[in-house]
């Protein structure tokens, strides 16, 4: 048993990043999936069939950094490598654990190129470093947009630990934005605003090209200081970091924050009225021109075939 990676999972349902998790973490060896939650079953039996995995362990505990903490420190001395995404919860318990086992981790690995040897950004994405983990237990977050998701077919069997793991935290309630639209971490195309859409209504817009593309929608962060898109569409450095196969910049100048959250789009597609704008200047495609005159026009173009 080698690898030990901590499901990502929310509101009872495993999250679309967990196969890329495995995807990463199968690099490294046979992986154990580990579910902590107050209902795993469910979970679990999704985690169950991702390929790659050997076997899926659950806690039944409520999900606070310290139970999640508490039950891969039981786990862990199993284990060569002990793994989670460098999503908030993986953030959150990934650093405590390591004070515990007194071990550096490793966190935002982007690439596996060895057993010991990782590579993942630094100074907010301008740079990658490699780093070699000589540790004898390697703590590490991958980025799950930065991996292809493993397959599913499996039929992994499913230990239930009864671990006693104990919070002095307590769950009181969790406030979510309902969307019906893909993860924006894990989507295969996003399209991101940005302040120039001048309002919450500009969103809507975006939003149903959104929807005509199958799209996850983003925004810059100066358009969500500006109250035009919620919160948690924020993409860059202080947002989500995303990975899709094509990213539709919309009216976005491409500051080095934005950017820092885009570097693993394989294709960029950029409107905006200044072709002078950074973001254009990397974009793979170019639309240069007025967003408000564009977008309705690609609207009825997609919805025409
Ligand atoms: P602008 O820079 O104002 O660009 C607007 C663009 O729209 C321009 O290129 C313009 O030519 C174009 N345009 C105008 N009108 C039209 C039109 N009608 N049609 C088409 N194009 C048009 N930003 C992030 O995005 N994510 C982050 O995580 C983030 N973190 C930050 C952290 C820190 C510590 C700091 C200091 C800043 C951070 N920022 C972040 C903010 C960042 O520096 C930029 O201010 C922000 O990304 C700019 O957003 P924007 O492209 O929407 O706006």
């Amino acid at each position: 048993m080698s690898v030990l990676l901590l499901a990502d999972h929310d509101n009872g349902a495993l999250s679309p990043a967990t196969a890329r998790l495995v995807a990463a973490a199968s690099e490294l060896g046979a992986v154990d999936i580990l579910v902590v939650a107050e209902n795993p079953a469910p979970i679990a039996a999704e985690a169950a069939k991702i390929a790659g995995v050997h076997q899926v362990i659950t806690v039944t505990a409520p999900e606070t950094a310290e139970t999640i903490t508490n039950s891969l420190e039981n786990l862990a001395q199993r284990y060569r490598n002990v793994t989670a995404s460098a999503s908030s919860v993986g953030k959150d318990v990934i650093p405590r654990l390591a004070a515990k086992l007194d071990i550096q981790p490793v966190t935002d690995i982007v690439e596996i190129l060895g057993p010991n040897r990782f590579t993942r950004p630094i100074y907010a994405g301008n740079a990658l470093e490699t780093v070699e983990d000589r540790q004898a237990t390697h703590l590490l977050t991958f980025r799950a947009s930065a991996f292809r998701p493993a397959a599913s077919g499996n039929d992994a069997p499913i230990e239930t630990l009864d671990l006693s793991v104990t919070s002095a935290a307590r769950f009181l309630a969790a406030h979510r934005t309902d969307s019906d639209t893909p993860d924006l971490a894990t989507a295969q195309i996003v399209i991101g605003g940005g302040v120039s859409v001048g309002s919450a209504e500009g969103f809507q817009l975006i939003e149903k090209l959104g929807k005509t593309l199958g799209a996850a929608v983003g925004a810059t962060r100066a358009a969500v200081d500006a109250g035009y898109a919620p919160n948690d569409w924020q993409i860059g450095q202080t947002g989500k970091i995303i990975a899709p196969d094509l990213y539709i910049a919309i009216g976005i100048s491409g500051a080095l924050q934005h950017l820092a959250g885009i570097q693993g789009a394989k294709k960029i597609f950029a409107i905006n009225t200044d072709p002078e704008s950074p973001l254009v200047k990397i974009a793979d495609v170019a639309l240069i021109g007025d967003l408000f005159e564009i977008i309705p026009q690609l609207i009825a173009e997609l919805e025409r075939l």
